[in-house]
């Protein structure tokens, strides 16, 4: 039965595409969008190596608005139903992730972000005479594989530990009794309107570590938004506690890339490293393997359930193992003939 939830859980991954429109720099150096077909749920491009084809389960052209987004991805609903809902944006540095996630500077197209914020609120009003509502958030940056609570001003805790060059409060991911992976350590903050939780937002993106290395706009961060919706029906009395969790990941580019030194290194190994862990799961999951390398980051851990943990621990097997090792390996472009 375990195994059976979880594959149920499994088919509930959605991988959107977005395409970016070309910019005035690109466009003024002769920069054309490099997809060569689109339809609902593919794109083509052509590489180097000849055309290829990606699916996904839908597509957005370059044309398509933030509100189009927003109104297709739109799984606001289940997390005040209950269930936990991750929504990340994946890209290289200037793909457009943050655009999407949070909007453009002056908030003219707001993103996913601040219209997620309004839509939660906006449910509960409609359903305020039946259910009690509590609202809270909490928000957290990885940065070189640590997590970081952006409710903690970095000013603040640098002078008190003067050799933290600005590290705020550490957190940690821990397990609870019953299974329950959560964040140790971090800050939540109600908030009783949209407002509220877009300005408890804009303070947490104050306290970011910021570095120009491809461009002014990048950051080499991970940015993970929690909120939990917690209800409580008035006629039964019975609480139900959703989670929305809204992720704008560091650029995926790899390090030689970049150009990075030092630190900068360090940073771009080991965002490689969450992301090539993120890829992973997400590998796994859409081969709807029984094991999903979950804990393998911080990245993701904080959204695993106490369901996929055991039942992960009751089917994992030789051959699953096995069956990972291929795919690892040809992730990595190794040869698979020396698995069993
Ligand atoms: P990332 O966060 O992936 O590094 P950004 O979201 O900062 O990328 O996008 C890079 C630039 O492109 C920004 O100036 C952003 O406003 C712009 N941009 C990204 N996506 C779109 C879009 N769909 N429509 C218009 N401008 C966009
Ligand atoms: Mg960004």
């Amino acid at each position: 039965k375990k195994y059976y939830n979880m594959v149920e859980d499994m088919k509930k991954i959605r991988v959107f595409c977005r395409i970016r429109p070309v910019n005035r720099n690109e466009a003024a150096q002769g920069g054309v969008i490099v997809v060569d077909k689109i339809d609902e749920f593919s794109v083509t491009i052509d590489t180097p190596r000849g055309q290829r084809e990606f699916q996904f389960d839908k597509v957005f052209s370059a044309e398509a608005s933030q509100e189009d987004l927003f109104h297709d991805t739109n799984l606001i609903q289940s997390a005040i139903d209950g269930y936990n809902v991750c929504i990340f944006a994946y890209g290289q540095t200037g793909s457009g992730k943050t655009f999407t996630m949070v909007g453009d500077k002056e908030q003219k197209n707001p993103g996913l972000m601040p219209r997620s914020f309004n839509a939660i609120f906006d449910i509960i009003r409609e359903n305020s005479s039946k259910f009690d509502f509590k609202v809270s958030a909490y928000m957290l940056e990885l940065y070189n594989d640590r997590l970081q609570d952006l409710f903690v001003s970095p000013a603040g805790e640098a002078h008190a530990q003067p050799q933290s060059h600005g590290q705020a409060r550490r957190v940690e991911i821990k397990r609870n009794r019953k299974g329950v992976v959560f964040a140790q350590g971090a800050e939540t903050k109600e908030a009783s309107s949209a407002q509220e939780l877009y300005a408890l937002f804009q303070q947490a993106c104050a306290n970011r570590h910021i570095s120009a290395t491809m461009n002014v706009e990048s950051s080499r961060s991970h940015l993970i938004v929690g909120i939990r919706v917690e209800s409580k029906n008035l006629t039964n009395g019975s609480v139900s506690t959703g989670k929305l969790s809204l992720v704008d990941l560091a650029g995926s580019e790899r390090a030689a890339k970049t150009g990075a030194k030092d630190h900068q290194l360090k940073e771009a190994n080991s965002i490689n490293k969450s992301l090539s862990a993120l890829g992973d799961v997400i590998s796994a999951l859409s081969a709807e393997l029984p094991h999903v390398p979950y804990r393998n980051s911080k990245l993701y851990a904080t959204r695993v359930k106490a369901i996929t943990n055991n039942a992960q621990r009751n089917v994992e097997s030789k051959e699953i193992a096995q069956l990972k090792e291929v795919i690892m390996k040809l992730k990595s472009g190794q040869s698979v003939e020396d698995v069993d």
